[in-house]
């Protein structure tokens, strides 16, 4: 039995599991938030007991040593040697990570090369491994990366018309995100429904941030996502897909710098920007009850959105087996999946099993069996998804 811990460093929260393996029982799971902030705190939950502590987090080196003291004080270990392994998520790893790897200082160079691309996670998840590497030496490190499954797209579904010379300058291209998501909920969609049942699969990821991802046999042939997580589908606060002149025009417009733009683009867009509610998908669905209209409009937008790019990878897939809804949207809206299936139900033949579809946060079918394409929801798992391949890299 070994022990595993998944972690994935954000700029102001670190969120971990740790898990027996080969088992995949959790052990013990928590975060630790609003790391710098003047005042911090942590929740952790292990052997049937909840702690949380309010207290001064001023970095992620604090944070870090606070839970490897919390996992020994509390007995989730006897002694930090028996952590076996730690997997960290990382979430860009260019064109050179298609899989997970030992994270040592070659691995660290060019995460940190890669921060240009990733500047929100790619520093803060560099940090959790700089920080373990100096409390723990001698404890075995994994880097899994969020654009490692979307390294099998091809060059035509990956590259930008674009002069072609910036790709081979500056590897402006497709790279995808949520990709360790991805790859477990289609993994899981295969066990269940046996790989000839699964051979073409939609995975739409709608949590605050979205994707969606065209699997072929398992590999991955396109996904929303883009060079950044701005690209694809419209999100809680992100725009997805614009006409790239209008932040030329309204940088001009407004008076504003690229970096402005591109912030309001990230952050002020979206569900949010259209709906001036909230970027939060419950918020929505309370304000379009009380019948207001720029919600109802935000909410068809994303629908849209959603099922026009279902659509476009059934072409690309040339057919599918199944479409998987998964993380905080897509394992929870009843009404956003209804919405999605319905807007796409008779160009494809899909009929919604709309009791099935009331349930959230489990593992179901809910299409009819007469569907022509079978429609589940899969909450998805990327930390046991970390841990696999930490293991698994441990054992070798
Ligand atoms: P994630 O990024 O996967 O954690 O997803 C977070 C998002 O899921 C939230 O911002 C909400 O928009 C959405 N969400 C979570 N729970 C629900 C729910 N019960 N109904 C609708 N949307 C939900």
């Amino acid at each position: 039995m070994s022990v595993i811990m998944s972690l994935n460093s954000g700029s102001s929260s670190c969120k971990f599991q740790l898990y027996t393996m080969p088992a995949e029982t959790v052990i013990c799971s928590g975060i630790f938030e609003r790391i710098g902030l003047p005042e911090g705190v942590y929740s952790m939950e292990f052997n049937g007991s909840k702690i949380s502590e309010t207290l001064p987090l001023p970095n992620h080196q604090t944070a870090i040593q606070i839970l490897l003291k919390l996992l020994v004080d509390h007995g989730v270990v006897t002694s930090l040697d028996d952590l076996a392994g730690i997997g960290h998520r990382v979430v860009h790893g260019g064109e050179k990570y298609e899989h997970s790897v030992v994270f040592d200082e070659e691995v660290a160079n060019d995460i940190e090369m890669l921060c240009d691309l990733a500047p929100l996670h790619n520093p803060a998840n560099l940090l959790g491994y700089k920080v373990l590497k100096e409390l723990l030496p001698n404890t075995l490190q994994v880097a899994v990366f969020d654009t490692a499954f979307h390294q099998t797209m091809d060059k035509v579904s990956f590259m930008y018309p674009i002069p072609l010379e910036y790709y081979d300058q500056y590897k402006i291209r497709k790279y995808g995100f949520h990709g360790t998501s991805h790859l477990y909920v289609t993994q899981r969609a295969r066990e269940i429904l046996g790989e000839e049942k699964s051979r073409r699969l939609i995975c739409c990821h709608l949590g605050n941030g979205g994707s969606l991802s065209a699997v072929l046999d398992g590999h991955c042939i396109n996904t929303s996502m883009g060079f950044t997580p701005l690209a694809g589908i419209m999100m809680g606060t992100r725009s997805g897909d614009i006409d790239p002149s209008i932040m030329a025009y309204l940088a001009q417009k407004e008076g504003l710098s690229v970096a402005q733009i591109t912030d309001i683009c990230n952050k002020k867009s979206g569900i949010l920007g259209i709906s001036k509610v909230s970027s939060d998908m419950r918020d929505i669905e309370a304000a379009i009850a009380e019948g207001n209209e720029n919600a109802d409009l935000a909410r068809k937008m994303y629908v849209q959105r959603v099922a026009m790019t279902i659509g476009s990878y059934i072409a690309q897939l040339g057919g599918c087996d199944a479409i998987l809804f998964t993380a905080g949207i897509g394992e929870n809206s009843v009404p956003i999946r209804q919405l999605v299936i319905e807007y796409i139900s008779e160009a494809f033949s899909i009929k919604l099993d709309v009791e099935a579809n009331q349930k959230r946060r489990q593992e179901v079918l809910i299409s009819t069996t007469d569907s022509k394409i079978a429609v589940m929801v899969i909450p998805t798992n990327e930390e046991l998804m970390i841990a696999r391949d930490t293991y698994s890299l441990y054992q070798h």
